[in-house]
């Protein structure tokens, strides 16, 4: 997805009052009535629609006129939202290139006032999964595009919520800087995924410090579910930076051995394949060069966890129980089960709890959000951006 934050430079204070005025009517309309846009904006002689004509030029709205006239924000739309919020908090002050593309992510670079860059996680829940579904499902055309705000936003909260906590008890996970809405600052790590590194000068050693990561996470309550070579990042030194957590489930979830065996053998399978690691459990290939004692895969049930943890550290960030059952069932459907399986009466079941969940948050969305947009100062301010982002 582009990112042209060159645009935010061009959209003026009228621009921004009017793009809150989207996202707050969308806290009970999937498409904000005009008249509702005009009466929130506040904005005088019929300036609104002006000012929306801009932005859908720039395609931070989207016009809709299937039902009555109206207009919902666009993921760039809630982008700008996110990004100029977050710099006028002084988080950071120009945007860079773009570092990374998750399943359900996009990351770029950002730069704070004295040069240190950080990385920018933008969630984009539904890009993959809920999309298979909606093509197929025309009743929830409209409403699915509010769920996307909602769903990723509460990713993101749920995201930094650990990445803190996890940092309190010293895993090693990049620094938590600041969220808005669906948006998460952190610290770069240096390194790549090690999905691309061809070799390693100790493979046993990286193996037991990832599966010790994963170990200690079960002990502390937690289990990762997409612990793999794509969310796992090492530099040069072969120092670990483990990455990704919205998906991450408690040691009491039904399927929680599972999903930890799951994390397991993806790095098993991966040091086997990439580094040519047998382990005892390979019989069969006992000539390849290293190898691993048999106890090193450990086992779900012979952990001490703290079942408690997550609940905790999710309260303790303000993620409310109906929150995180929320997203839940949003990230375990996707978890479970692929997308692209056909039609089944499941699955209709599954749609009709999303449905209605959905029809519970519309009055409930976004306390955090609301709170955020009645700061004046925020909506008023202009965004000042680095000129040298320019060539980027
Ligand atoms: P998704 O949930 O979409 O998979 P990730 O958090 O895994 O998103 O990020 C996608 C990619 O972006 C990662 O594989 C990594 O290459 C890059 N990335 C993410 N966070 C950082 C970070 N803090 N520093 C450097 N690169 C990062
Ligand atoms: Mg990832």
């Amino acid at each position: 997805m582009k990112l042209d934050v060159n645009v935010l430079r061009y959209l003026s204070k009228d621009d921004f009052r009017v793009l809150t005025a989207v996202e707050m009517g969308m806290r009970n309309h999937e498409i904000v009535p005009s008249e509702l846009v005009d009466r929130i904006a506040g904005l005088k002689h019929g300036g609104t629609y002006k000012v929306l004509k801009n932005l859908l030029k720039y395609k931070l709205l989207h016009h809709d006129r299937s039902k009555y006239d109206g207009f919902r924000l666009t993921y760039l739309g809630y982008d700008f939202l996110a990004i100029k919020t977050l710099v006028n908090r002084g988080v950071f002050t120009g945007v860079g290139r773009q570092i990374g593309v998750g399943k359900e992510s996009d990351i770029f670079e950002v730069a704070q006032e004295d040069g240190t860059i950080l990385a920018m996680k933008l969630h984009r829940l539904g890009r993959t999964s809920f999309r298979a579904v909606k093509s197929k499902r025309d009743y929830l055309r409209h409403r699915s595009s509010f769920s996307w705000l909602y769903l990723s936003r509460l990713a993101a909260l749920k995201e930094f919520a650990f990445m803190k906590a996890l940092q309190e008890h010293d895993f090693p996970v990049p620094k938590a800087i600041d969220c808005n809405r669906h948006c998460v600052i952190m610290s770069l790590v240096q390194g790549y995924p090690m999905v691309q590194v061809k070799q390693l000068q100790n493979p046993e050693t990286v193996f037991e410090k990832i599966i010790g990561i994963v170990v200690r996470l079960a002990e502390h309550g937690l289990i990762h579910c997409d612990f793999n070579e794509f969310n796992i990042m090492i530099d040069d030194e072969e120092k670990i930076t483990m990455i990704d957590f919205p998906q991450m489930v408690s040691v009491s979830h039904q399927n929680a051995q599972m999903y930890f065996d799951r994390d397991i053998e993806c790095i098993f399978k991966f040091f086997r394949k990439r580094f040519n690691m047998t382990f005892q459990e390979d019989r069969d290939d006992d000539d390849t060069e290293v190898e691993v004692d048999e106890n090193s895969r450990p086992s779900f049930y012979d952990i001490t966890k703290d079942a408690n943890a997550l609940d905790r550290e999710l309260e303790a960030s303000g993620f409310t129980k109906k929150e995180q059952n929320d997203l839940d069932k949003f990230i375990e459907g996707g978890l479970e089960k692929s997308t692209d399986s056909d039609e089944d009466e499941e699955s209709d079941d599954e749609e009709q709890t999303f449905e209605s969940n959905e029809e519970r948050n519309l009055n409930e969305m976004n306390s955090l959000q609301l709170q955020e947009e009645n700061r004046s100062d925020e909506v008023e301010a202009e965004v000042e951006l680095d000129d040298n982002e320019k060539s980027e």
